[in-house]
């Protein structure tokens, strides 16, 4: 996350010259659109209209805006042999082709980052290829999409539940699951209910509790507890020191090139020296040819190898000294803000391992040494990220 938020900082300018790229129609690569071709265009490429998809592609917005929904769709698509490139269409694909705007001749960029989708004013759009759909077809699409779209319970879809799988009964230690209820206002919710309650079997009475409003405020609470000043300046000496420790091996490695590559070419200056003076009367005249052609190949190879050094991502010590304020924020809100609810669940799954609500409190259970490891990549740590308290409490409201 640390070096992410480093990257973005110091990626700006890539970054400005891929959307100049792509504003000048040029294709940034990935896979190729169904419904486009790429041809080359001197040493880059561009996206063209193949006309055989496109008409794939008409066909799917003329169904749609004729009312019929994805489904259907896809069936006529695979009835008529119009393939999604030898595959059968299926409702998500179909769904996809209808939201997309690269049809309108967008590409977006900062769309994700790292693979977790970013909110959608962090988008950038960039107008990089030709349309096969009008603008206000498109958008004419979209409002009947909206409006078949099933209706959702309480804002949220069952698969938010961030939680979901790690909250106990307080009172009989049963599992709390996803339910659908009506408050006293006469709106839909999801709520986290106890099995046993709800199976009537024992004295339980548990009561539900919205899932809405539930999951920001653990979330809100377990970052409070978790993201202290203190905390966060660990993070960051760590940070800093494993980015040292990276820039002086990477320092090192450099040095041992650069007199590789010295003493290579002081031996071939020799070389050289040895033809120029001596001329033909040189000894071992035939020996001086194939020895020269390898000084020169492993030059060549030693300049490589140092272009590609230099190449190489700048690591945290390059960048500006981070604000404890500053990295707090960021940490906050990349759990926060994050869009993904299964990546959220994946993560807090990482480290909790059972939230206990009774009554008016949680007790989170955790373990220590997970609390920092991440997409299977553990972060090792000398240092302790939390109190060893076994658990974390605190009210609820
Ligand atoms: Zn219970």
């Amino acid at each position: 996350m640390f070096d992410e938020h480093v990257s973005r900082r110091v990626s700006s300018d890539t970054r400005r010259s891929m959307l100049k790229a792509a504003g000048d129609g040029y294709f940034m690569g990935g896979r190729i659109p169904f419904g486009y071709a790429a041809i080359e265009d001197g040493k880059r490429r561009r996206l063209a209209i193949h006309a055989g998809e496109a008409a794939t592609v008409k066909r799917v917005y003329d169904m749609s805006l004729q009312g019929h929904g994805v489904k259907v769709i896809a069936m006529a698509l695979n009835d008529a042999g119009m393939l999604l490139r030898g595959r059968r269409w299926a409702k998500n694909t179909v769904n996809f082709m209808l939201s997309s705007e690269i049809y309108c001749g967008v590409s977006i960029f900062n769309r994700t980052t790292k693979r977790v989708l970013n909110s959608p004013e962090l988008w950038i759009r960039v107008n990089s290829h030709p349309a096969i759909i009008e603008p206000e077809i498109f958008n004419q699409v979209q409002s009947g999409l909206e409006t078949r779209r099933p209706e959702r319970v309480g804002g949220i879809p069952r698969s938010m539940a961030v939680f979901a799988g790690l909250l106990r009964c307080g009172q009989c230690d049963g599992a709390l699951t996803m339910t659908n209820g009506t408050a006293r206002n006469g709106t839909r919710h999801h709520y986290y209910g106890c099995c046993t309650h709800m199976r009537g079997k024992a004295k339980c009475n548990f009561k539900n509790i919205r899932v809405d409003e539930f999951d920001p405020w653990l979330v809100s609470q377990l970052l409070d507890k978790v993201l202290t000043p203190q905390t966060v300046h660990n993070v960051v000496l760590e940070a800093t020191a494993l980015g040292g420790q990276w820039a002086r091996d990477r320092l090192l490695r450099r040095e041992s090139l650069v007199r590789d590559l010295r003493d290579t070419e002081a031996k071939r200056g020799n070389l050289y020296s040895v033809l120029e003076l001596m001329g033909t009367d040189a000894p071992n005249l035939a020996d001086l040819g194939p020895r020269l052609k390898e000084l020169n190949n492993r030059i060549k190879q030693l300049e490589q190898s140092l272009l590609k050094l230099e190449e190489e991502p700048t690591g945290p010590l390059d960048a500006p000294e981070l604000e404890i304020e500053e990295v707090t924020g960021m940490l906050r809100s990349l759990v926060e803000d994050c869009m993904d609810p299964k990546k959220l669940r994946t993560f807090l799954g990482s480290f909790i391992e059972k939230a206990t609500v009774s009554g008016d409190s949680v007790a989170v259970f955790y373990n220590e040494g997970r609390m920092m490891s991440l997409g299977g990549s553990a972060v090792r740590s000398g240092n302790k990220w939390l109190l060893n308290l076994g658990s974390n409490q605190g009210p609820t409201d």
